[in-house]
């Protein structure tokens, strides 16, 4: 109760016209830090999605403007800001799944489910998000696999992990398996490996198509100022091969 009062009152004051945050659709005089992360103008004032969680709304809503059916979203370890937006979107027949663990409540629309056993039919969805995930997952290449099989012919997935391209391969230590090791080892105690430059490889020999997507690249300083893109991430597009 107290966080939703600090919540608004923060909204209310800091109103402005200095950025856009694409998820709440809310002009804000400013983007604050993110705490988990310490990174600076990341978080929306009104929403509390960060970077990476506006660049995938922002690509989503471009593919289910542009998507002539409904789209069938699949959400992987939901973003909550964005679930929110995907709910009403008359235009979405939507889907969460989350590996839940205890100590986390998680709301009734999302399915316990594990990405590495998925209860879905082939061929079912035209969208796919997984962000954050893949660094989690000791199977990630049988959770790459699993997320192909579900997604149509002519459906998009959006993948985003933490991505380091100082590591030329991807730095995973099999003695590494406490918390505290893993802590380490990958600087989070429930990460199982990171990710270097030949993650769009390991993606490739899991069977898909693989293109990226650099917002920093493709917008200017004032606009990622502007859209909260500081911090953008990579972005992996995977689709069927074939
Ligand atoms: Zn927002």
């Amino acid at each position: 109760m107290l966080k939703k009062f600090i919540n608004w009152i923060r909204k209310i004051t800091l109103k402005g016209g200095n950025v856009y945050c694409c998820v709440c659709e809310n002009n804000f005089l400013t983007f604050l830090p993110s705490g988990d992360e310490s990174k600076a103008h990341a978080r929306c004032p009104g929403c509390n999605s960060i970077d990476r969680h506006r660049q995938l709304y922002s690509l989503s809503t471009d593919f289910i403007a542009q998507n002539k059916t409904n789209t069938t979203l699949l959400h992987i370890a939901p973003e909550f800001a964005l679930s929110e937006r995907f709910r009403k979107n008359k235009h979405v027949n939507y889907f969460a799944i989350d590996k839940f663990e205890s100590g986390y409540e998680y709301p009734k629309y999302v399915q316990a489910m594990d990405i590495t056993d998925l209860k879905f039919q082939n061929n079912v969805f035209d969208l796919i998000l997984c962000s954050h995930v893949l660094e989690h997952i000791e199977q990630d290449t049988l959770a790459i696999q699993n997320l192909l099989k579900v997604l149509k012919p002519t459906g998009i997935c959006y993948i985003v992990v933490p991505y380091f391209p100082e590591l030329e391969k991807t730095y995973h230590n099999p003695n590494a398996n406490t918390d505290a090791l893993r802590f380490l080892n990958y600087g989070q105690s429930d990460h199982v490996r990171q990710y270097g430059l030949d993650f769009r490889d390991r993606l490739t020999q899991a069977g898909c198509l693989v293109s990226t997507l650099n917002f920093k690249a493709n917008y200017s300083e004032s606009e990622q100022i502007k859209l909260g893109f500081l911090n953008a991430e990579i972005i992996f597009k995977i689709t069927k091969n074939g």
